[in-house]
């Protein structure tokens, strides 16, 4: 039996089940009850949930020998206000979809779980993907129980995806107009503060005393908007930024400017590089007019690069559901996910489905059709994961030609600043 066939038959426990999760939104590295309820789930359908630490990463593991295909489901939601399911404490709510993913991927294995003869799938659930919280985050960083804001980041250093050759992951689309998305390219962002440290003065009596870190930023804003011209279109870049702090009182020259910004790009190598030169230039504006910039990073997320291979095999797949025109392939989002860190080691896809109204992050986002936002893509994962499994030769193929983008030693550095 085939396991589209099955998850057909289970139709109605599914929707029951991505009714109950999206009804059960918790922030990242809190999602207590979401795994919970999945580990009951899995554990009455005889399975063996390992913990993976990070407070509530977990996988499931099915089959045995190669290949072994991994399946990604993030299980956070984000704050969102006045969204109809928001917890009362800390607004969390599914506002981007997240407990689908959960829905989708546990039936997909437990479906598999009875039609796999040969080979592993290994279902990961990856807590905090949204960037937020961060003071909470923060803390369980110092209390060493994550090292990093994301959780993939945290698994990924971790070793915990290592045991899998490919990965297949899927996110919601939000309301439009396709039906399933392929291929789409995610932005990578580092979030910086810049902080120009000048020396206060009387500003009108004494300016010539003072060191003006507020021209400081000027200059550098100047360099900024200078180095435009070095950014190539096909790299997509963006800073975007604020002052946070432009001074101390308006009688005085600012001491202290603090200016806060994201660096975005959809290539790694134009991210790392153009995040080099606002420093220099926030380091030299800083350092011309005798002032001093110090910069402290936060590594966001890396830039997604699909595996095509495997999405030859989802399109496969996807067009038993719907026409090729209503298939986005190709497109090009700003969006960032830690998905993208992930596609740096591994060959790794995430692909988009419909059945939503909303937009992804509002407060009006809801599941309006199940069979799209459930079962379709469901069929499609685990169709994709069957074919792969009675195609080796397509993995092996894979495998061959991938190259990890970043040694583990080059994106430690990176993520240690
Ligand atoms: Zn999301």
């Amino acid at each position: 039996m085939k396991a589209e066939t099955l998850l057909e038959k289970r139709k109605e426990e599914i929707y029951a089940l991505g009714d109950q999760l999206f009804r059960t939104p918790e922030l990242g590295y809190k999602e207590l009850k979401t795994k919970a309820i999945l580990t009951e789930l899995f554990e009455r359908n005889g399975l063996t949930v390992k913990d993976l630490g990070f407070e509530t990463a977990f996988s499931v593991t099915i089959g045995s020998g190669s290949p072994h295909i991994g399946l990604i489901a993030e299980l956070d939601a984000l704050p969102t206000l006045g969204h109809p399911f928001a917890s009362k404490t800390d607004h969390a709510a599914h506002s981007c979809g997240h407990s689908t993913q959960g829905t989708i991927m546990a039936s997909v294995l437990l479906a598999l779980k009875d039609t796999i003869r040969k080979g592993t799938v290994t279902l990961y659930f990856t807590p905090a993907e949204e960037f937020t919280d961060i003071t909470y985050r923060k803390k369980l960083i110092r209390e060493k129980k994550i090292r990093y804001i994301g959780g993939k980041i945290n698994m990924l250093t971790a070793g915990c995806f290592d045991d899998a050759d490919i990965l297949i992951h899927l996110h919601t689309m939000g309301q439009g107009a396709f039906h399933f998305s392929l291929n789409t390219s995610l932005a990578g962002f580092i979030y910086k503060e810049i902080t120009f440290h000048g020396l206060a003065a009387h500003a009108a009596v004494l300016p010539h005393k003072g060191i003006n870190a507020l021209n400081a930023f000027v200059l550098f804003d100047n360099a900024m908007n200078m180095l435009r011209e070095t950014f190539e279109e096909k790299d997509c870049i963006r800073i975007h930024g604020m002052i946070r702090e432009g001074g101390q009182t308006v009688n005085s020259i600012p001491e202290r400017v603090v200016y806060e910004c994201y660096v975005r790009s959809r290539n790694e190598t134009a991210l790392l590089s153009t995040a080099e030169k606002v420093d220099n230039a926030a380091k030299h504006a800083a350092k011309a007019i005798g002032a001093r910039a110090s910069i402290r990073n936060t590594p966001g997320y890396l830039p997604m690069v699909q595996n095509r291979r495997i999405n030859d095999v989802i399109r496969r797949e996807m067009l038993k559901y719907c026409r090729l025109e209503e298939i986005n392939d190709n497109e090009v989002s700003q969006a960032a996910g830690d998905i993208g860190d992930v596609s740096i080691f591994k060959p790794t896809v995430q692909f988009g489905y419909s059945g939503f109204a909303g937009s992804c992050h509002g407060k009006d986002l809801c599941v309006v059709d199940n069979t799209r936002a459930y079962l379709e893509p469901a069929k499609v994962v685990a169709g994709t994961v069957e074919y792969l499994l009675s195609h080796p030769t397509i993995i092996e193929t894979i495998l061959k030609e991938f190259e990890p983008r970043m040694t583990m030693e080059e994106y430690l550095a990176y993520v240690n600043g």
